[in-house]
């Protein structure tokens, strides 16, 4: 099979051209049309005969976008289809900080929670580097001329941490100025709470910000909901975000997705105090977003807020998510189901 040049670092792709006999000067060059979404035939300052070397030797490993979906809001979501057929979802928002895509790090998901569409199917495959970075360079392209992609989150399918190498190898492409050059300040990624990686994490010198999905602040009622509660304790991931907020001074975001009666009571109301006590941290709730086949249950607006309020009052920073394109289907994993219903699962 091609290697892909969407894959390649600048290192890497410098060590390419030198393999070929060519300056690594062209590594910048090419970086900058991968960018783009260009196709090798359109890079133009490189001559017309290496273009067709590398159109020999290499594919751009671009990602085909299979379905979008454009809510009111002007929320995409987009189903991207890589070679071997395997789909992931992506979604561009216009947040107040700016434009920003959710990007998925895994086909499927091997975590389990229960409320989550993206486990249904367990784990497929790790997306590569360059795979990752497909779904951005994607939607950038997609926005047309004037666009200004300068956020992402990896709150997609998958646990980024699952997938570690190529997951830090992407921030580190997608921040690279002879690409695209997005600020390491507007990147996030969120964790449901893999303690080692945590820590691997916090000496990388990213610095980006870290959110926790912590859903329960105790743990049995967490495994109740999550399986890797039974790998790793609420304190043990919570010291874990603790160091690598001493690290990288990032505040850490807590999510917690609130499901009717199961976690907005006022007992969790003081174990998420007690928890979070000495942590600098912001908790984003999200009302559950319910889809098919589970059995828990979405609260009422009016109920998340007031949870919210019940936080504040003992001192926790706590907002509650904007929730965006809620007329598409918006939650992790989602939309792949409704394209594996249609057409089987080989996707
Ligand atoms: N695996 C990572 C990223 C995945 S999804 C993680 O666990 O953090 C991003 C967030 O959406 C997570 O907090 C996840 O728990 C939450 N989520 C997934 N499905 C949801 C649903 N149906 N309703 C509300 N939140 C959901």
């Amino acid at each position: 099979m091609k290697k892909s040049l969407i894959d390649c670092s600048l290192g890497e792709l410098r060590e390419e051209f030198i393999r070929m006999g060519e300056k690594p000067f062209h590594a910048k060059q090419v970086m900058k049309w991968i960018a783009q979404q260009k196709p090798i035939e359109e890079m133009t300052d490189i001559s017309k005969e290496l273009r067709g070397r590398l159109r020999m030797n290499y594919t751009e490993g671009y990602a085909e976008i299979c379905r979008v979906l454009t809510a009111a809001d002007g929320t995409k979501k987009y189903l991207f289809r890589y070679a071997d057929g395997s789909t992931v979802e992506s979604v561009f928002m216009h947040k107040d900080y700016g434009n920003t895509v959710c990007v998925s790090t895994q086909v499927g998901c091997r975590m389990g929670c229960a409320f989550c569409a993206s486990c249904r199917d367990g784990l497929k495959r790790n997306l590569t580097a360059g795979e990752i970075l497909a779904q951005v360079v994607a939607v950038n392209a997609d926005q047309g001329e004037g666009r200004n992609l300068g956020n992402i989150v990896l709150m997609g399918m998958g646990e980024p941490f699952d997938n570690y190498e190529n997951v830090v190898k992407f921030i580190r492409m997608v921040n690279d100025p002879a690409g695209l050059g997005i600020g390491l300040r507007g990147i996030s990624l969120s964790s449901c709470g893999m303690v080692e990686e945590i820590k691997r994490f916090a000496e990388e010198g990213l610095g980006i910000t870290l959110s926790i999905s912590l859903h329960a602040a105790s743990d049995e009622k967490r495994a109740r909901i999550m399986p890797t509660a039974k790998k790793y304790t609420v304190q043990q991931i919570l010291e874990a975000a603790k160091t690598y907020f001493l690290k990288t001074g990032r505040r850490i975001i807590i999510e917690y997705a609130v499901i009717d009666g199961f976690n907005d009571t006022q007992e969790d109301v003081f174990l998420l105090k007690d928890a979070l006590r000495g942590i600098n941290c912001h908790v984003n709730l999200i009302p559950l977003n319910g889809n098919d086949g589970i059995a828990l249950k979405a609260p009422d607006k009016r109920k998340v807020y007031a949870f919210c309020e019940r936080l504040e009052r003992e001192g926790i920073s706590a907002t509650v998510r904007k929730s965006m394109g809620g007329d598409i289907a918006g939650a992790c994993g989602q939309l792949r189901q409704q394209y594996i219903g249609e057409n089987g699962d080989k996707a």
